[in-house]
């Protein structure tokens, strides 16, 4: 084939496909894609998201039938109450604001108080069930005793929510592989308030004191074997430190010649401790020697002053009772009566209530 007919045989071609694509373009021989419009219609601002069908209803008039009921028209939109905001705990919106409380975790004394019992069990050494039905017992006799003192001394109605047998929610078992010393020095403190942090984390006590419908909560920190018991208070000026008040609690008193399980007494002290009685004893080293020794003599058989006693010399606990009382200077400390108590005691003086002035740093606790 030479160039000329290769030219003419290609106009040829051209030809016959302008003839095809021409037809192509004939609106009323191919049917409309779905949604299409023919822009011959000439309507401006036509929606192409209508389909043919659909417009011509547009159109037409239909009359207005009312919907029976039961049918499935939509609904008009209900209106919806706005729920009020969850609290953080009851009375307290944040976290932030119920840490700005002065007192710590545990309120007052006459408020109700949520008392969460962690049993730490060790590598080595678990929790028995026996050893914490020695436990509850004493937890039964101190906080009976104080309550009781409260009532009928000091006229003041308290309510200590700890009974775990009564509700199961209150005690938690927490495994950790390492052994709690039996005595924690000040340098240890610190580690031990960052294991007590992360035992609370994992106990719901947000969720107990909506359910007891407060906002004061303390803990029990439960070590399965002798050492010397303390607590964990709030003091004011350490704001959101050391914020969660607990008593940690060991099996059996180390002081004990005998390894006796610890006693209802020191449970007392130490749950006093956490609404805001002192020790009065002079070794604390916290006031001036003169008040050590006019606390020696005025609360002389009160349990912030001693938990045991020595019978010939020997170290004497005692397992069924509480040994002592809850003396007038530790109720104003706890914030119940007025500063007369105290007035021999000027370092006893308190601004607040229920709580431990200054900041645990300046304290040889
Ligand atoms: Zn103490």
């Amino acid at each position: 084939m030479n160039q000329r007919s290769l030219v003419y045989k290609a106009l040829a071609l051209t030809l016959a496909g302008a003839i095809v694509f021409l037809g192509g373009c004939k609106a009323d021989e191919i049917p409309a894609p779905e949604g299409y419009v023919d822009i011959d219609t000439n309507l401006e601002d036509v929606d192409d998201t209508v389909t043919p069908e659909e417009d011509l209803h547009l159109a037409e008039a239909v009359p207005y039938v009312e919907p029976e009921a039961g049918e499935t028209e939509e609904e008009p939109e209900a209106e919806v109450e706005e729920e009020p905001e969850e609290e953080y705990l009851v009375g307290y919106m944040t976290e932030k604001e119920w840490k700005e409380r002065h007192t710590g975790s545990a309120s007052y004394i006459w408020e109700p108080t949520v008392i969460i019992s962690i049993f730490v069990d060790e590598e080595e050494d678990l929790w028995t069930e026996e050893e914490k039905q020695q436990m509850l017992k004493t937890c039964r006799i101190a906080y009976d005793f104080v309550a009781d003192t409260m009532k009928e001394e000091y006229d003041t109605e308290t309510n200590l929510i700890y009974d775990w047998e009564e509700d199961p929610e209150l005690a938690y078992s927490i495994r950790v592989y390492e052994e709690i010393p039996a005595y924690v020095t000040t340098k240890q403190e610190h580690y031990m308030d960052g294991l007590e942090l992360e035992w609370v984390g994992q106990v719901p006590y947000r969720e107990l004191c909506q359910k007891y419908n407060t906002s004061s909560v303390a803990f029990l920190y439960m070590i399965p074997h002798e050492g010397c018991s303390y607590s964990s208070m709030h003091f004011v000026e350490d704001g959101d430190q050391i914020w969660n008040e607990g008593c940690l609690l060991y099996l059996q008193d180390m002081y004990s010649p005998t390894y006796e399980y610890e006693t209802p007494t020191v449970f007392a002290h130490e749950l006093l401790h956490l609404f805001g009685a002192e020790d009065f004893y002079d070794s604390a080293e916290v006031f001036s020697k003169e008040t050590y020794d006019t606390l020696a003599e005025v609360c002389s058989d009160d349990i912030m002053l001693r938990t045991f006693t020595k019978i010939n010399g020997v170290y004497t606990t005692f397992p069924d009772e509480v040994y002592g009382e809850i003396s007038p200077v530790t109720a104003y400390l706890l914030g119940i009566g007025d500063e007369d108590v105290v007035a021999d005691m000027p370092d006893l003086v308190r601004t607040e209530a229920a709580c431990f002035p200054g900041s645990m740093t300046d304290r040889p606790f």
